[in-house]
């Protein structure tokens, strides 16, 4: 029996599985990338729920040419220099494996520039680089992900239709434009734009932006610090409730994630004040020291592991019902009978 390493296109497609889940996981690692960049704004372009085409630009910090071609690498990442900043990462990536994973599973262009004149233009297909050229850019980065899971038969069956996926997508959208109101977000799918945010850094603005003015309107201020969280966001009164919880947004340290227990802990705030079934809206930004969690979990890190997880959950619940205790509920409809 003889034992062969795995060309590399082939390893990273077969690993891609593990990070491409869907159309939303591109659009998720391509915007965290461009957030990682300090870009202050971000442009999605999304066509058919990111099946056909999903473009992201940014006016980040862009790329010099010998490392455009090395983002594609496995394991390559600036994020990352020694081991011990494992334990205090404070960029959304650092895995060094998106970038080489999306480009073993689509058709990728990456036109790239630091603003010094020079830009990069880089064509893969399947992981493997069938074009590079000098090109002509403004300073930052526009990544081109087309035909995803062209090569990986079984996966393009497993999606789901075009509204499933382009909820997946949406969702994505409004969390990561939650989680960072300063830098400005245009959503566009199919041409038609989903939402444009500001940029200005007021959360409150962008819940308006991306929920509506009808939902900001609804929205508590909450604020609350203990010795190791800082906790800050919105709620929604309860008059305002959704069917999922898809609404309750919950960022650490400016990351979004999923976390069960963050929203029971919410929820649990609430009380008896949400109708059974509903779900309230809520975006709250938790800061902590970054050794006190582990976004090294998952390779998606949408999941965390908390080390005071008790302290955290009770923190938040008493947040939430600190803010009702300080706030008339009673519709203003009635208020004013
Ligand atoms: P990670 O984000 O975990 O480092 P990625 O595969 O997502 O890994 O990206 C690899 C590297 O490519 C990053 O570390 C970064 O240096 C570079 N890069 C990716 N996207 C951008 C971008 N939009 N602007 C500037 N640099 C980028
Ligand atoms: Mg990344």
């Amino acid at each position: 029996m003889g034992i062969l390493q795995m060309p590399d296109a082939l390893a990273n497609k077969i690993a891609a599985g593990e990070v491409v889940e869907r159309p939303a996981s591109v659009v998720k690692e391509l915007i965290e990338n461009s957030i990682d960049a300090h870009s202050s704004w971000i442009r999605v372009e999304v066509e058919e729920a990111g099946l056909q085409k999903i473009k992201v630009t940014d006016n980040g910090d862009g790329m010099p040419e010998a490392d455009a071609e090395k983002a594609f690498l496995r394991h390559a990442t600036s994020k990352i220099k020694h081991e011990t900043d494992l334990f205090r990462v404070n960029t959304l990536g650092f895995r060094g494996e998106a970038l080489a994973s999306i480009a073993a599973v689509s058709r990728l262009t990456v036109k790239t520039s630091q603003g010094d004149g020079a830009a990069t233009y880089l064509s893969i297909e399947g992981g493997v680089v069938t074009d590079r050229s000098k090109s002509d850019a403004r300073q930052g980065t526009e990544i081109v992900v087309a035909d995803l899971f062209f090569n990986t038969p079984a996966r393009l069956k497993y999606m789901k239709t075009i509204h499933t996926e382009l909820g997946h997508i949406t969702d994505l959208l409004n969390r990561l434009a939650l989680s960072h109101p300063k830098i400005r977000f245009e959503a566009i799918h199919n041409g038609k734009p989903l939402f444009t945010t500001a940029g200005t850094g007021d959360l409150l603005q962008v819940v308006s932006q991306v929920y509506g003015m009808n939902v900001a309107r609804k929205m508590i201020p909450v604020k609350h610090d203990t010795l190791d969280f800082s906790i800050e966001g919105y709620i929604a009164k309860p008059e305002v409730t959704r069917a999922s919880r898809n609404y309750i947004s919950t960022m650490i340290n400016g990351r979004y994630i999923k976390s069960q227990q963050l929203s029971q802990a919410i929820m649990r705030g609430y009380h008896t004040l949400l109708p059974v079934g509903r779900s309230p809206i809520v975006v709250l930004a938790i800061d902590m020291d970054p050794v006190l969690v582990d976004v090294n979990v998952h390779p998606t890190k949408l999941e965390v592991r908390f080390s005071k997880d008790r302290e955290l959950f009770s923190a938040i619940e008493e947040t939430i019902r600190a803010a009702f205790r300080n706030t008339s509920l009673i519709p203003e409809m009635e208020q004013k009978q």
